[in-house]
């Protein structure tokens, strides 16, 4: 058994976690990361510090994460629910539950009710038309007043396909980050989201959106082609080639599947290769999980193999992921953030590494142990009728 898989299982929640020795031996192999020296007891990539962004560690909660009712980052739909390309994963489902602006007056009022409320930015985005573009550009005048009278206000918007004129004009706008998902497989194109447009027009969206003063924060969905692996390595090749800010990457969790066209989960295995190619291709680009991937132990699979390929930040880590990092010797930082404020530091691409609290080993495991101890009971044996049971499950 190598040594990181040793670490795993002194790690309570990981301990009976399945994992694919092959690849954890990869992971664990130093110097794979270009343009660093092999040799050293533990990869260079783990010897960065990690970000997690975490409901948990509550003695260390601020203010903002007692207002986690408050949405500090709102989505906020120009199109309402409405979306011309109803992408086989999704139907329009992820527009449903965001606040409708469908004219610049009802984005004027909607965003100073938000701000109002306390909001510190605004998820922009809206349906795509069949070329996949969101028609934007009745809104940018109003963008443009909302930046002038709110200068700290931020706003990240959905690019979706964009050409040169419209992604500067969406800068000069003052949107302040863009994003947009990267998909490098012209069968995910033409069969996921019925779309007749090339990869290349991906590629040409980014290398227009890094030409402006924008932050620009690509998404890879990581099994978009049904759960299976098929353009990823590409689109990363894209992204290396018109290097962001940062790169936030997801794993498919499908609003909506088409009965003859199901989602699997996507292998973890695989999506932990990816890690490892993403990390080795991006060495000095922000590299962020994003809240989206399956639940159960696909989760705790995906987190102990990001943890172990050196990514920057996790949103929402699995049970385990925390104490696993500083048990490889990995510098942890911890802001304590619910779905809302991950997704606004997600979109400002980790701004500041530096943000967020570190935390040594010691409170790392103390931390975790009163966590469990509150959430599962303290391991007391339970005497029921029918014989001892030890402790009360989650
Ligand atoms: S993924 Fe985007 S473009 Fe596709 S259906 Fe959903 S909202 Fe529309």
């Amino acid at each position: 058994m190598s040594n990181w898989q040793q670490l795993v299982q002194a790690v309570e929640p990981l301990q009976d976690l399945e994992l694919d020795a092959d690849l954890v031996r990869d992971l664990e192999q130093p110097g794979q990361q270009p343009g660093h020296q092999s040799g050293h007891q533990v990869p260079e990539r783990v010897a960065h510090p990690v970000h997690f962004y975490t409901p948990t560690f509550k003695s260390y909660q601020t203010s903002e994460i007692k207002s986690c009712g408050k949405n500090a980052w709102p989505a906020v739909s120009v199109t309402g629910s409405e979306c011309k390309l109803q992408c086989d994963h999704c139907k329009a489902a992820i527009l449903e539950p965001m606040i409708p602006a469908r004219t610049p007056e009802a984005l004027w009022r909607v965003v100073n009710e938000l701000i109002d409320d306390g909001a510190q930015g605004l998820l922009l985005t809206g349906g795509s038309n069949h070329r996949n573009e969101v028609e934007y550009a009745p809104y940018y005048e109003t963008i443009r007043r909302i930046k002038d009278s709110h200068p700290e206000f931020r706003i990240a918007a959905h690019a979706a396909l964009m050409d040169e004129n419209a992604a500067f004009a969406m800068a000069d706008a003052g949107v302040d980050v863009a994003m947009m998902d990267v998909i490098g497989a012209q069968e995910t194109i033409t069969n996921v989201y019925h779309l007749r447009r090339s990869v290349d027009d991906f590629e040409a969206t980014l290398e227009n959106l890094v030409r402006t003063s924008m932050r620009v924060v690509p998404h890879i969905v990581i099994g978009l082609h049904y759960g299976r692996m098929l353009g990823e390595w590409r689109a990363l090749e894209i992204i290396q080639r018109h290097l962001p800010d940062a790169v936030v990457l997801v794993v498919v969790m499908p609003f909506y599947a088409p009965e003859k066209k199901p989602f699997v989960t996507p292998d973890s295995s695989d999506v932990g290769r990816f890690f490892q190619s993403a990390r080795q291709a991006l060495p000095d680009t922000s590299l962020l999980l994003g809240c989206a991937r399956p639940p159960g132990e696909s989760r705790m699979q995906i987190d102990t193999y990001a943890v172990m390929a050196g990514l920057d930040g996790i949103a929402h880590p699995a049970d385990g992921a925390v104490e696993l990092a500083a048990r490889l010797g990995r510098k942890v930082r911890v802001t304590p953030a619910c779905c809302s404020i991950v997704v606004g530091d997600e979109v400002m691409a980790v701004q500041d590494a530096s943000d967020g609290l570190e935390l040594d080993i010691d409170t790392i495991l103390r931390e975790e142990a009163r966590r469990r101890a509150g959430v599962r009971g303290i391991g007391i044996p339970v005497v029921s009728a029918s014989g001892p049971r030890t402790g009360i499950p989650a």
